[in-house]
């Protein structure tokens, strides 16, 4: 090859060369341009990243600072928590869920003065071995085992109940645990000892006084009982004197002693029975009785007094309510006499109303009975009547001071029903009246109990001729519910003017405003009415009997009305029977010569010799021969010997007592076959002191200070057929 040839290809390749390093030298400075971009970048990125870098460490010593802060503050608290529990004076500890203990304070831990083991990391089972295995508890009667096994068991319950220890030193602990939600045990034993011996301080003090109350009860119940039988003697003397000649200021002297013992054996009784209850010697005696013949009976007693003052007594009993039931007599008519007794003594003007209504259940044969004592008195301030039902409490106001009485009558009422199972309420509007009313379930006895009569449309209108209006209301309700048409007229000219051929009956009230209730009958019968049946009602029916116009009328009923007086008298008329007029007494019989016959035999047993006197001053004009026995024993014996034909018996005689006696006898009698006819005398009828007295074989009670009256009737009702007549000779025709 030519060299100019060799040289063009040497040209040629060092051109291709230089244009190839070229290339090479643009790629090179392209590359480093974007290196260096990428360097400007990346420059820019660690710029930032040290910027966070050190934001993150500025946050980071915040943080541990806050730490430091908070974990100092832990601290503190913890510290001041613990010391806080270190100062209980009751014991803290908790427990982990594996029963190990975690801690406990001081006062925990001094329990079990100087034992190591117990510290943070023994189990609570062991801790209860130790307690009883170092006598550190008084388990009293329980065994060890027992007692472990018994707190094991309550350790485990969710919420275990507080439990009382005693330890050797006659310290209590209550221990309350309370686990928590991941299984720890909150544990506090507080120290009770000074609550347990104030209580047990507490309960000997009432004991004590409970004693001292019943001591002082049991006293008074002594003291009142003591001062009542020579109160009767004076009261029963008081009497006998009355029968002497005396002149009128003798008289006047003599019935103020009376009216004033009598006062006082009121408040004797009242607190005798108080402090019956209080001392706990009072229960019931329950026996068949009638319940309307108590409210009557009460009613009858309380008469008198309501006469004095002008007022109405009155008795709504429901028509179609049982009458007979079983319960405590002398206690239901206790609570009658007291709240009827109230009303009337607080009422001036106006009415007490009685008013019974009932619900019977069948199926337990038993009836709840409901009494409203209503009456149109004072009143009673709302803010009293609370007040009213405790002991010795009165309403002490310008009105009440000019009232007696104990104020016990309530509080006795209320406990007395109470103890019936029943409840009793007031309801009263100063100036307008009071309500009392009870409540109480009695089961209804067997026998005939009244049924309202079956008139059959034969009494189909009647008149009542009444002015007082609540009168007027219970007599239209009663011949309402037995199916006749009532017209109601409140006076006399009234019922003149109501008066047509329709009216089967006039039922009209004795004390009309305008004219009395013979004087309508007499007017009736001129004006040509004279088939007209007419029935008066009085509460003091003998002034009737005594009127010559007596005989225009068909009869008489006597207010409070009793229901099978209502329903005989109903009765009658419906049948069209006319009563013959009114020849109320029994002739006496007459007298035969029976000089030959024996007197009726009397045994009197009373230990009182006042009473004996007064017994026999009573019965000195009865043709009777009396005897007496000094006690219980002397009786058993006179009744062998003396072959009575009556027996008055105290209850209360030294040695053997009335009841003994009586017992006596009656299981004598059981071999003879007789009954003579024992009557208990007793201080008095709603105390307990009768109770019982007719379950122990006696017939009859009364009630002392005793009344002639009663004496006489007792004796002439028992008068044998073979003994001369008892007569009484002093008595003056009637
Ligand atoms: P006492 O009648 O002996 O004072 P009570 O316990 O029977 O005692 O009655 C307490 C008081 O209740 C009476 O003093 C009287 O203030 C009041 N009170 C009772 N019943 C009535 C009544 N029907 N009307 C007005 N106040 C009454």
């Amino acid at each position: 090859m030519s060299l100019a040839t060799k040289l063009a290809q040497e040209r040629r390749a060092r051109l291709a060369a230089e244009r190839l390093l070229e290339m090479k030298q643009a790629e090179l400075s392209a590359a480093n341009r974007k290196l260096g971009l990428h360097a400007i970048a990346l420059t820019k990125r660690i710029g930032e990243t040290q910027a966070e870098v050190e934001t993150v460490r500025d946050e980071n010593e915040k943080v541990k600072s806050d730490l430091t802060l908070a974990n100092a503050k832990i601290e503190v608290a913890e510290r001041r928590l613990w010391h806080s529990i270190q100062t209980f004076h009751d014991g803290f500890a908790f427990f982990d869920s594996n029963n190990r203990l975690i801690g406990a304070n001081t006062a925990y831990l001094s329990v079990f003065d100087g034992i190591e083991e117990v510290a943070p990391g023994i189990a609570y089972p062991r801790i209860l071995e130790i307690l009883t295995a170092e006598g550190l508890i008084d388990l009293g009667d329980e065994a060890a085992p027992d007692w472990i096994e018994r707190m094991k068991v309550r350790w485990t319950q969710a919420n275990p109940q507080p439990e009382v220890i005693r330890l050797w030193n006659g310290h209590y602990f209550k221990l309350i645990d309370q686990r928590g939600n991941g299984g720890d045990v909150v544990s506090l034993a507080l120290n009770i000892s000074a609550s347990v011996r104030h209580e047990a301080e507490l309960r000997s003090a009432r004991e004590r006084a409970e004693a001292a109350n019943r001591a002082k009860s049991a006293f008074l119940a002594n003291m009142s009982h003591e001062i009542r039988t020579p109160m009767n003697g004076i009261v029963g003397m008081t009497e006998l004197l009355d029968e002497t000649p005396l002149d009128e200021e003798q008289r006047l002297y003599l019935n103020t002693i009376r009216n004033s013992g009598e006062a006082l054996l009121v408040i004797i009784n009242d607190v005798l029975d108080y402090s019956k209850v209080e001392a706990d010697k009072l229960v019931l005696h329950p026996e068949q009785f009638d319940f309307e013949r108590c409210i009557l009976e009460v009613a009858m007693l309380l008469q008198p007094g309501v006469r004095d003052k002008g007022l109405t007594l009155l008795v709504d009993y429901d028509l179609f309510l049982p009458t007979l039931f079983v319960g405590d007599p002398g206690r239901v008519r206790q609570v009658l006499t007291n709240l009827v007794g109230n009303a009337v003594k607080f009422t001036a003007n106006g009415h007490v109303l009685i008013r019974v209504t009932g619900v019977p259940n069948a199926e337990a044969q038993s009836c709840d009975i409901h009494v409203a004592i209503e009456d149109t008195g004072i009143g009673i301030e709302q803010a009293k009547i609370d007040h009213i039902f405790g002991e010795f409490n009165q309403v002490e106001d310008e009105k009440n001071r000019q009232f007696e009485g104990t104020g016990l009558g309530l509080a006795i009422t209320k406990r007395l029903i109470t103890l019936m199972g029943g409840t009793i309420w007031v309801e009263s509007d100063p100036g307008q009246g009071s309500c009392f009313g009870f409540r109480i379930s009695l089961p209804t006895a067997e026998g005939p109990q009244p049924e309202p009569p079956d008139l059959e449309g034969r009494l189909n209108h009647v008149l009542v001729v009444e002015d007082l209006a609540v009168n007027r209301a219970i007599l239209s309700k009663q011949l309402g519910r037995l199916g006749s048409r009532v017209t109601v007229c409140t006076s006399g000219g009234e019922a003149l003017a109501a008066i047509d051929s329709s009216v089967d009956l006039v039922l009209c009230d004795h004390d009309l405003p305008d004219m009395d209730g013979l004087e309508l009958a007499t007017t009736l019968k001129e004006r040509g009415w004279g088939e007209l049946p007419i029935v008066v009602m009085s509460a003091n029916p003998g002034t009737i009997h005594a009127n010559p116009a007596r005989h225009l009328i068909e009869g008489v009923l006597q207010k409070p009305i009793p229901r099978s007086e209502l329903y005989a008298r109903l009765t009658a008329l419906g049948q069209h029977k006319v009563d013959a007029p009114a020849q109320q007494e029994t002739e006496p019989a007459p007298a035969t010569d029976t000089l030959d016959q024996r007197l009726m035999r009397v045994l009197a047993a009373e230990d009182n010799r006042t009473n004996q006197l007064i017994l026999q001053k009573m019965v000195k004009t009865l043709n009777i021969d009396l005897r007496f026995a000094n006690n219980g024993a002397e009786a058993v014996e006179a009744y062998m010997n003396f072959n009575p034909d009556l027996i008055f018996m105290d209850i209360s005689m030294p040695g053997m007592d009335g009841k003994q006696a009586t017992g006596e006898i009656r299981r004598h009698e059981i071999q003879t076959g007789r009954a003579v006819p024992i009557v208990a005398l007793t201080a008095h009828a709603m105390a307990g002191d009768d109770q019982g007295i007719l379950s122990a074989g006696l017939d009859h009670y009364l009630t002392k200070p005793l009344q002639k009256r009663k004496i006489h009737q007792m004796i002439l009702n028992h008068e044998p057929d073979d003994a001369q007549p008892v007569i009484d000779s002093a008595k003056e025709p009637t």
